[in-house]
């Protein structure tokens, strides 16, 4: 309780819903996700308990299946069981346009990493 204590005690860390001080939120795991596209899905999964971290995740953004190895990630499934909105659009598009979007996808994804 010497001087300098002061600031310590008077931390702001509490939420304004006093959920930490509390210590009831679950903590929560995120795991990065990599499709064939190269996206990133990082669904956050509660940690406590039974915990089970799928091995592959649906992507969020164009529905392929995603896995947890960047270098490798899952391949696109042929007959998908159902289509996403995406693969509809896809479907109506010639080869050439797709080709096109995968490149301008490619190029935005570079341009975001910064590299
Ligand atoms: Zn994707």
């Amino acid at each position: 309780m010497a001087g300098g204590s002061a600031i310590r005690g008077s931390r702001v860390g509490a939420g304004p819903l006093g959920e930490n001080e509390r210590g009831d939120v679950a903590p929560r795991l995120t795991v990065s996700y990599w499709c064939a596209n190269g996206h990133e899905t990082r669904p956050a999964f509660a940690v406590g308990g039974e915990v089970e971290v799928p091995s592959t995740w649906d992507c969020q953004r164009c529905g392929l299946p995603a896995g947890t190895d960047r270098e490798a990630p899952p391949e696109a499934p042929r007959n998908e069981p159902y289509k996403t909105h995406l693969a509809y659009v896809k479907e109506r598009r010639s080869e050439e346009d797709g080709a096109a979007l995968l490149d301008e996808a490619l190029a935005a994804l570079r341009a975001r990493r910064g590299s």
